[in-house]
């Protein structure tokens, strides 16, 4: 089954759409098992508004690749030292 443009989801596994590589099984938090990329939000664009205007924390904004092909998969900004986001669980019926 195709979840969005870059994931394959079978039975037991999650894989990258654009090279068929292995990324987690539907058991794992997929994102924590992705190459990660962290670095200062001005990463995300130049259109990214100064963030110290909103909070008073330090942000950063983090990519993750499939570790096969370096395809770009998630984007997500958070707090410096905070978990990584997650945004959705497989599940299997
Ligand atoms: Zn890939």
């Amino acid at each position: 089954m195709h979840v969005g443009p870059s994931l394959d989801v079978g039975e037991s596994d999650v894989s990258c759409s654009h090279c068929d590589e292995h990324l987690a099984g539907t058991d794992e938090s997929l994102k924590t098992q992705l190459p990660v990329r962290e670095g200062p939000i001005t990463n995300a664009g130049p259109t990214m508004v100064d963030e110290d205007r909103f909070v008073s924390e330090e942000m950063v904004f983090r990519e993750f690749f499939c570790p096969g092909c370096g395809a770009l998969l998630f984007t997500e900004t958070a707090r410096k030292g905070d978990p990584v986001l997650e945004e959705f669980r497989i599940e299997a019926e």
